[in-house]
């Protein structure tokens, strides 16, 4: 008897140890331990075995079943684990793969990586600088004196009277003229906050200014670097600019920079209301009084300024309309990029 139940526990561990699916371990949990299984009949046997052994032998049955039930068990939790479900299938090798969905780059930040590349290729360093910045850099050493009419063209958001948010990355001239002496190639990249929210405005904002200062700098100059930078920027070796006269206190001469349509290539469209041109960026040749306020001199030293913004770029390059859906995070537009 004892030998017989041994056996059984033994053939049981064994088809236990082969076994690889729940269906199998199924079929084997009735065979051995179900209702009319090998177990059962074996206990129905312990009735012939004499009264002062019955105890012993019943104890010992007890024993094994209880073993058995628990490496059952074991068995179904492992199988569980590596299986597909309940109903025992094998997993299905053939089946495609579950996506993993991937993060990416904001389009903004994709298109502001790409202008600051552009430069760096051409030679500026990257210099950045405080969001939270003094009057004094974001206006008067920019020859932007208290009073002064272009303060309107900003919609400042002061803290205090001398303390504001910037409302354009032009500080950044300033502090790095402070710094250094010329020659300076220097890109200035980062947010911007101005009180305004329509569908070509948001309160904050992404701009990139850009300068330059040495001997002998000219407005051809100027003019070579934005037209490298606008032909790699829109993939168009023969892209068109053109310098309409504009005004900006920090710069003399000044000129906003309109580039030839690239949705129509200048045949006329919406998004250039049918004039071919697109208005890209400002621009202008450094005035001698931002110079007095560093202590450079104008006689011995020029330079260029250029500021342009980052979301009007990515607007013409991806041919959007609405400036606010680059912050709405709405997935849906954001997974085209
Ligand atoms: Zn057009």
């Amino acid at each position: 008897m004892e030998q017989d139940l041994r056996q059984l526990q033994a053939d049981a561990e064994t088809n236990l140890a082969t076994l690889d699916n729940l269906k199998d371990l199924e079929e084997i949990r009735v065979r051995y331990l179900g209702r009319k299984g090998l177990f059962t009949s074996l206990l129905r046997q312990l009735g012939q075995v004499s009264a002062e052994d019955r105890p012993r032998f019943g104890k010992l049955a007890n024993k094994i079943k209880e073993e058995l039930e628990q490496k059952f068990n074991t068995r179904k939790a492992e199988l569980g684990a590596s299986d597909t479900g309940a109903a025992g299938q094998r997993d299905d090798l053939s089946l495609p793969g579950r996506l993993v969905p991937f993060g990416r780059l904001h389009p903004v930040t994709q298109i502001m990586d790409e202008v600051c590349s552009i430069f760096v290729d051409l030679g500026f360093a990257v210099a950045e600088g405080p969001d939270v910045e003094l009057d004094y850099y974001n206006f008067e050493a920019l020859n932007i004196p208290l009073h002064h009419p272009a303060r309107d063209m900003h919609d400042t958001f002061y803290i205090n009277d001398s303390i504001l948010l910037r409302t354009h990355t032009s500080p950044m001239q300033i502090r790095a003229m402070e710094k250094e002496k010329p020659p300076l190639r220097i890109i200035a990249p980062g947010k911007v906050y101005r009180c305004d929210s329509d569908i070509t405005h948001t309160p904050m904002f992404q701009q990139v200014e850009g300068f330059l200062v040495d001997r002998k700098v000219s407005f051809a100059d100027l003019k070579g670097v934005l037209t490298v930078f606008c032909q790699k920027m829109f993939d168009q070796d023969d892209i068109r600019l053109r310098f309409r006269p504009s005004f900006f206190p920090f710069t003399e001469p000044s000129a906003e920079v309109d580039i030839g349509c690239v949705i129509c290539r200048g045949e006329g469209c919406r998004v250039c209301k049918q004039t071919g041109w697109l208005e890209i960026l400002g621009a202008g040749m450094i005035d001698p009084e931002v110079f007095k306020m560093v202590d450079y001199d104008p006689e011995e030293f020029s330079g260029f300024a250029f500021g342009l913004g980052i979301e009007r770029i990515a607007m013409l390059k991806y041919g959007i309309d609405d400036i606010r859906l680059f912050y709405e995070n709405d997935l849906r537009f954001l997974k085209q990029f």
